[in-house]
């Protein structure tokens, strides 16, 4: 986002929240980078009927990056060192200034979040536009020799691209086919990542509808036509909430009627824009939430615990969670035919409990 729209506020909020969560792992790499947990009760739930020794959650780490200005695509302000800091993260939470503050000084000195977005955006898009001028450059000889077949596909398919970005659109809506899918992936533009923006509201809408908020639906409008999600947050609230004792914060939110806090939410929500779930292993050592991409079939879930694992996998014992919880344990699960037995082929889903059974 721009300067002093409140990317460190939520970024302080997020690490301070993952360091004040008593039993989950975290750390601070660098004073810009933080490892946080992904809130899951159905781990705390598993955990109690177990009473497992430890829970271990799945984490996400996040970045605060430093401010963007108009012409940074040309070298303003951070520039290129901001730009390579975005290339390296796998999706970008875009933060936009939606509350009021004479205080707090806006860059353009008026709030309007589409203009900020869009600001944003095109300085990605031309840092683009550069990136892939660049790599035709280098192809171009190829393609245009009649030889490579591969490099004058290439070479077409950034044309196309660099048309659908100097008219100002995102890489990611690009409507691409299979056969570039690899050359897409090979540019690792910032304009193809996934984006979730977070429209940071003022103290004073705090619990509002977000539908009475009206440069939240402009935020929302836009990001509809742009295939992108919102998240509301006000991250001067989230700050204080981040501070408090557990008790307080869920009486503070149960006052303005929130289930869950602002974080909680963009967390998660994070997790599930990267493509990824969580299958989950319980038993009276650990709970744990194991990080797969969506689509990942069960020998290679298996995979991640060890290698072994994947290597002589027989089958997966699963239960969905919640099944798992009523029936009281695995034994009960069985006794009621809740678990299934699923071979190489299953693809696991979010929420799965899961015995591997493998050999070597
Ligand atoms: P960054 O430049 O985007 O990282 O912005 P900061 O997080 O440093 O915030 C800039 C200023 O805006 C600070 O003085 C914050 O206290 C203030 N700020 C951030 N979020 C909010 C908010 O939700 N409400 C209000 N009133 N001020 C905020």
């Amino acid at each position: 986002g721009l300067p002093n729209v409140g990317k460190s506020t939520l970024f302080n909020a997020i690490t301070h929240a993952g360091a004040e969560a008593a039993n989950y792992p975290f750390c601070t790499i660098e004073p810009n980078v933080g490892v946080v947990a992904v809130p899951d009760e159905r781990l705390d739930k598993l955990a109690a009927l177990y009473q497992s020794k430890k829970i271990t959650p799945a984490v996400i780490e996040f970045v605060d990056i430093a401010g963007l200005v108009k012409g940074a695509s040309r070298g303003e302000g951070l520039g290129n060192k901001f730009l390579s800091h975005i290339r390296e993260v796998d999706a970008i939470v875009h933060v936009v200034r939606c509350f009021e503050d004479e205080n707090v000084t806006h860059v353009e000195s008026s709030v309007d979040p589409v203009r900020d977005i869009e600001t944003i955006n095109l300085e990605l898009i031309l840092a683009d536009i550069e990136a892939v001028n660049k790599r035709a450059d280098r192809i171009k000889n190829a393609a245009r020799g009649g030889s490579d077949k591969n490099a004058a596909q290439e070479f077409a398919f950034l044309q196309k691209l660099l048309a659908h970005l100097e008219s100002e659109c995102p890489a990611n809506s690009y409507p691409l086919t299979d056969e570039e899918m690899p050359f897409m992936e090979n540019l690792f533009l910032l304009s193809y990542k996934p984006v979730i923006y977070c429209a940071n509201i003022s103290e004073a809408d705090m619990g509002e509808n977000e539908e009475n908020i009206s440069l939240v639906q402009k935020v929302k409008e836009y990001a509809g036509k742009h295939n992108a999600g919102v998240i509301v947050i006000c991250a001067k609230t989230e700050e204080e909430l981040s501070q408090m004792e557990e008790t307080d914060r869920e009486m503070f939110l149960e006052e303005f009627g929130l289930k869950e806090s602002g974080l909680d939410k963009l967390i998660k929500a994070s997790y599930s824009l990267l493509g990824l779930i969580s299958y989950l292993t319980a038993g009276e050592k650990e709970t744990r939430a194991w990080t797969i991409t969506r689509g990942t079939k069960a020998p290679q879930a298996a995979g991640k615990i060890h290698t072994d694992f994947e290597k002589g996998f027989i089958r997966a014992e699963v239960v969905e969670w919640e099944t798992l919880l009523e029936c009281g344990g695995l034994t009960g699960a069985r006794e009621k035919g809740k678990v299934r037995y699923e071979g190489k082929e299953y693809v696991m889903k979010d929420g799965d409990v899961v015995l591997f059974r493998f050999n070597v």
